[in-house]
């Protein structure tokens, strides 16, 4: 059954939509004018460099395999809420693309750390931009006001491509020119977004229990974003058992599961108000 919104009156400002494109502009506009900003000389060199069973860097190979946890069971919880839910249209876009984007992460970062290169990460890298957009277009969707003139679900598709072709243009920014700042700047303002979402949003309640719990996603992945770049630092720390960059694959996993949880909230409250029909 397809989710409608109640009707709420709409007034005709436009200052959420003006000020999201005054903000991509000054982001593009910022990261041409800047000085260009390489990527470190020894990216590619990372802390924990065993091999075993045959395969190189095991440990930061294998530390994928969470997100592709993650994926399939978002994918398989969006599905089992789907037949017992009316979800937003935005919402099931949005984790479908974050969860089918989580598997792509899996295998794009799986293969850039089997063999780590330029090419490799490209593709590590493009695999992220989906669940990095799908995430964001989801926030976009529970943020906005919903007496805007520009509907909710606009706002999270808008947003959504909008990243989608960001991303892509800050990564061909990296590898055609070597400049990191774009995709720098894209991911730290995705973070600021998402900090900006930790507040009560209004209209959150229309979506049938819906709810992220943002302030858990900026944190696991604030967690993740310091051990990547802490990798060799918790390598000696930790004596050699475990390094930063497979703690982040870790806890970048783990800022997937509050989107989980939203869903299985979602399915308990469809659960709930059928018991309480009955
Ligand atoms: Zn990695």
């Amino acid at each position: 059954m397809p989710f409608k919104h109640p009707a709420l009156p709409r007034t005709s400002h436009w200052t959420p939509l003006a000020l999201l494109v005054l903000a991509t502009f000054a982001l593009l506009l910022g990261a041409r004018s800047a000085p260009v900003l390489p990527q470190y000389e020894h990216y590619h060199q990372f802390a924990d460099q065993r091999t075993w069973l045959g395969i190189p860097h095991i440990a930061d190979v294998l530390s994928n395999l969470p997100f592709a946890i993650m994926g399939v069971w978002g994918l398989l919880c969006l599905r089992r809420v789907q037949h017992h839910a009316a979800l937003a249209r935005p919402v099931v876009h949005g984790c479908g693309l974050f969860f089918a984007g989580l598997v792509a992460t899996a295998l794009g970062s799986g293969y850039y750390h089997w063999m780590p290169n330029d090419a490799g990460l490209l593709l590590d890298r493009l695999g992220m931009v989906l669940p990095f957009a799908g995430l964001l277009g989801l926030w976009a969707y529970e943020w906005w006001p919903r007496r805007s003139a520009l509907s909710a679900a606009h706002a999270g598709y808008g947003v959504a491509v909008g990243a989608l072709l960001l991303g892509a243009i800050a990564l061909w920014s990296w590898y055609a020119h070597g400049d990191l700042l774009l995709w720098v700047l894209l991911q730290g303002g995705g973070m600021v977004a998402l900090l900006l979402a930790c507040k009560p949003t209004p209209g959150h309640a229309e979506c049938a229990g819906w709810r992220v719990a943002w302030h858990w996603v900026v944190l696991a992945y604030t967690l993740a974003k310091l051990c990547e770049w802490g990798d060799h630092l918790l390598w000696h720390a930790l004596d050699g058992w475990v390094a930063g960059h497979t703690l982040k694959h870790v806890c970048a996993a783990a800022a997937a599961w509050p989107v989980v949880q939203a869903l299985q909230s979602v399915m308990q409250n469809a659960r709930h108000l059928k018991e309480t029909a009955q």
